[in-house]
């Protein structure tokens, strides 16, 4: 195996040039260290800068037998990081293939490499006077379009379920072969950047949360800015009132006066965006219902929060009349905020760090100017599971997500999150200090019992991450995992590309 490494690093180095084949320790540590804790060993960081080099990258890989694993931004914090999931994996990170390739203003999309953050479209946007926008996260700013986009991550605003919006990949499968999907197969095809079918099986799918290739390429449709546009907000206190209330926003959504995202966050999760954790007044873990209901007295129990936009100030003002009439009677009224004039508001695509703030919740020290949850050891994990959008349902599921983290003594901090009229995600944040002994086990031991019993309860996970690794988070196998095995032996007959990466 040695040796073996050692031939690819040299075939490697000639491939990339010497630099950027990255042995540093620093790095490598820095590579290996996630917002939980891993024992995966990285040998090595690989730097590409195009696709051939990527696909130079892959045939060394497969020639010699060494493992690889793709990160596209390295900020898939609460889900492993970078941090691959076989140990002795080949770091292969495509930071340096940022290039944007092309937009269209008129038609809504944008082509970019797997390397451009969210922080570098929304800029190269604006300084182009663009009407359109592209839908962000509430992660890190320099997190990859390309990279959230394959876990099938959720944004804010009119395209939330990011998978949905993507089209004409580009990718190397792990024999180094370069294969595009939809009418980018074809050379001239104009379509390519707005039609997702292509001719036959829609393969797009089969890149996504898989280790069945390196996608090198993307389309986003973008979305334009409205005319006119309010954010809104209101807070409950009774949750019986919030489970009419899913069900009034359903209908709305379906409706289509609702179009974009739509959030309810519960008290501890806006406690944790807001301040860290009250040590001082608390001085003990976890938070006791006395300290959380102080909180609640300004605030409430859950906020509900989301945009409205239309082409015209009369057709707006009759979506803010039957929004106020769904939300009529909350504990803090709804409230409408017209956005900035330039329409710069995180419903339109501006990123921003500030909820990165709710992993520091259980820190002794402050957040810095730049987080970085790695590297400053906070404790984060996410448990995200899909769940249908009627409120006997997330009545059902939250019971479980607010019952289970105490268990543990941690805070339930949740949210669910509407991104389209019929699925709702209920997301479950694990915030804990990774400098407090035990509590790594912990905070492991409760995702485990959290992401089981609420599979249990028909609500499964939406994306896994390197937390659900072992036996007992994962779900079991079945014909889907079969088949997601065949195609990987087929396609990576070495199994270099993400080997320990689930199939499910
Ligand atoms: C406080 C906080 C808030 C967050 N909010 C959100 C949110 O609102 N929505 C959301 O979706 N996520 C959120 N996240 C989770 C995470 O930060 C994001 O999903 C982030 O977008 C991950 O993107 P990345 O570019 O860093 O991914 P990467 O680390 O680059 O990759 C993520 C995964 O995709 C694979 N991959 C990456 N690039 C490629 C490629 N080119 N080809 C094949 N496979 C590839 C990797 O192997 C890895 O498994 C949040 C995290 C935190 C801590």
């Amino acid at each position: 195996m040695a040796s073996n490494l050692e031939a690819a690093l040299e075939a490697w180095r000639e491939a990339l040039g010497p630099a950027h084949v990255v042995l540093d320790p620093e790095a490598l540590e820095a590579a290996e260290t996630a917002t939980f804790a891993t024992t995966q060993r990285i040998p090595a960081i690989l730097r590409p800068a195009d696709t051939a080099q990527v696909q130079a990258c892959l045939r060394i890989a497969q020639a010699h037998r060494v493992p690889v694993y793709p990160v596209s931004g390295g900020r898939n914090w609460g889900y492993g990081s970078r941090v691959p999931p076989g140990d002795g994996s080949v770091l292969l990170d495509l930071g340096r293939l940022n290039r944007i390739l092309e937009h269209d203003e008129q038609l809504a999309y944008l082509t970019v490499e797997p390397g451009v953050t969210f922080r570098q479209a929304h800029a190269w946007l604006r300084e182009r006077g663009s009407s359109t926008f592209i839908t962000t996260i509430g992660g890190s700013p320099d997190a990859s379009l390309v990279g959230n986009a394959l876990e099938r991550g959720d944004g804010r605003g009119p395209n939330a379920d990011i998978f949905q919006h993507v089209c004409a990949l580009e990718v190397v499968l792990p024999t180094g072969e370069l294969v595009e999907t939809g009418h980018a197969r074809f050379p001239g095809a104009r379509a390519a950047p707005v039609f997702r079918w292509g001719l036959g099986p829609v393969l797009d799918g089969l890149f996504s949360q898989s280790s069945l290739g390196v996608v090198t390429r993307m389309t986003f449709w973008l979305s334009r800015k409205q005319p006119w546009f309010r954010e809104f907000f209101c807070a409950v206190n009774d949750d019986a009132w919030l489970w009419d209330a899913v069900d009034r926003l359903q209908a709305l959504a379906l409706d289509g006066t609702l179009k974009g995202s739509v959030f309810f966050w519960n008290d501890l999760k806006a406690f944790s965006v807001a301040q860290q954790y009250p040590y001082a007044s608390v001085g003990r873990t976890p938070l006791p219902d006395w300290a959380r209901d102080r909180f609640r007295e300004g605030f409430g129990r859950w906020a509900i929060s989301g945009s409205l936009s239309a082409p015209d100030a009369d057709i707006g003002a009759l979506l803010e009349k039957r929004l106020a009439r769904a939300l009529e009677g909350a504990f803090r009224p709804v409230t409408f905020t017209p956005g900035p004039p330039d329409g710069e508001s995180p419903f339109q695509g501006v990123p921003s760090e500030n909820n990165l703030a709710m992993a520091y919740w259980r820190k002794r020290t402050p957040p810095p100017e730049s987080p970085h949850l790695d590297r400053d050891r906070c404790g984060f994990i996410w448990c995200s599971v899909a769940v249908p959008f009627t409120g006997a349902e997330a009545k059902r599921a939250v019971e479980i997500a607010e019952r289970v983290p105490r268990l543990f003594g941690l805070e339930p901090n949740l949210a669910l999150l509407a991104l389209s009229p019929r699925c709702l995600y209920l997301v479950t944040a694990l915030a804990y200090d990774r400098d407090v002994r035990g509590e790594d086990a912990r905070a492991q031991a409760c995702y485990r019992a959290l992401s089981r019993e609420l599979a249990q309860a028909g609500y499964h996970l939406t994306r896994s991450g390197l937390q659900a690794r072992d036996e007992e988070a994962l779900p079991e196998r079945d014909g889907a995992t079969e088949l997601v095995d065949r195609l990987k032996a087929a396609l990576d007959p070495g199994g270099i590309l993400a080997p320990g990466r689930s199939s499910s």
